[in-house]
Order: structure tokens, then C-alpha cells, then sequence
């Protein structure tokens, strides 16, 4: 079963992606943490995105998609893949659906997980305390909202309009939320 968690940052994603590859067997597929790995390890790729990724902005779709595409069809994601974080943009949500076609596979659900700015600001405050993300900075994450509410307008009504879309509530505690999340996919297999 391949599936999206789609959400603003600070909307619990991967979160609620780890406790899911546990629970179903699905790998968590995270562009943004792959990004991270690679600035980490200072490859070229890395020291190129890093910048974009400092201000805020999307880094290219041919970098993500490339990422996505190594990663896809793994032996760990052979029960399914979260996409936490992808597609950002509707040129990368053409390129899952023929990778995903290409292995037989196909999307079960793009849950978009809701929850208001407000919250989201306390949360990203909170995570930048615990883990230091350079892009977790006020001024970083104003863009990143931003860029949010432009990418989801382009991406979800190219799901809403496949019928994939479902809505949840992410303001909630995080175990509230995993039990919403299971029974759309329990509902779905
Ligand atoms: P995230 O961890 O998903 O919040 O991603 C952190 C940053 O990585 C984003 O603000 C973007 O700069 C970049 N990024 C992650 N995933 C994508 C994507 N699918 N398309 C473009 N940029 C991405």
C-alpha cells in the first residue's frame, strides 16, 4: 500500500510516518530527510540544496524525484512507501504515479493532516529546541509556510480530483491522530 502524508511543516508527518512503517510495514520515504543525509554527509547534491533549503524554498524537482526514484522500489519498500514531504509540485505527483506505475503499484490515499498556523509556529519553535534544523527559524519557516500554501493548492486538486484526498485533523495529540490515520488505512485494505 503506497501512500501520502501531506501537510504543512510542523503538521506531524513524520511523526506519524514512523509509527506507520512500524504498524503496517511500509517504508517512510521523506525528501526532505533524504536532503538533510545528504548535506550531512557534504555531498555536492547536499551543499547545492542546502541554501534552498535554509531560505525556505523548494529545491528542484529533478533532485527529488531522482531521490524518490532510488528509493521506491527497495526491498524495504516493497509492502508500500509514506511519502512524507513529496510531491511538492504537480510536475513531481506525474513522475510517482508513473514510478509507482512502473512497479505495478499505484496510490491508496493522499491524507492531508490539518492544523493551524498558530499551532504550527509553537510546534516549530519547540522542534528547533529538540533538534536544531537549520530551517526551523522564524523567517525560514514563514517561507516555508508560504511555499506551502502555494505547492498545496497545485498538488491536492490533482489528488482531489483522482478521488484520493482525505482530511485529518493534525491539531490533536499524536496518538489521537495515528488511530484516525489507521482507520483510513484499515478501511482501505
Ligand atoms: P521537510 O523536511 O519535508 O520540511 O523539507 C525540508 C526542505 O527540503 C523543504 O523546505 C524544501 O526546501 C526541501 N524539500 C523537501 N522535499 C521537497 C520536495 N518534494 N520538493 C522540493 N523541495 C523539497
Amino acid at each position: 500500500m503506497d501512500i501520502i502524508l501531506f501537510g504543512p511543516p510542523g503538521a506531524g508527518k513524520g511523526t506519524q510516518a514512523k509509527i506507520l512503517e512500524d504498524k503496517y510495514g511500509l517504508k517512510q520515504l521523506s525528501t526532505g530527510d533524504m536532503l538533510r543525509a545528504q548535506i550531512a554527509a557534504g555531498t555536492d547534491l547536499g551543499l547545492k540544496a542546502k541554501s534552498v533549503m535554509d531560505a525556505g524554498e523548494l529545491v528542484s524537482d529533478e533532485i527529488v524525484i531522482g531521490m524518490i526514484k532510488a528509493t521506491i522500489n527497495t526491498a524495504e519498500a516493497q509492502k508500500g512507501a509514506i511519502f512524507d514531504g513529496f510531491p511538492r509540485t504537480e510536475a513531481q505527483a506525474i513522475a510517482l504515479d508513473n514510478m509507482l506505475e512502473s512497479c505495478d503499484r499505484s496510490l491508496a490515499v493522499v491524507i492531508e493532516m490539518q492544523v493551524a498556523d498558530e499551532e504550527l509556529v509553537e510546534r516549530i519553535v519547540k522542534r528547533a529546541e529538540i533538534e536544531g534544523r537549520s530551517d526551523d527559524n522564524v523567517e525560514a519557516f514563514k517561507n516555508r509556510l508560504a511555499a506551502y500554501r502555494s505547492y498545496s493548492a497545485e498538488v491536492l486538486p490533482y489528488y482531489k480530483a483522482k478521488n484520493l484526498h482525505q482530511l485529518v485533523d493534525g491539531a490533536r495529540g499524536v496518538d489521537d491522530v495515528t488511530i484516525n490515520l489507521c482507520q483510513i488505512l484499515d478501511d482501505l485494505s
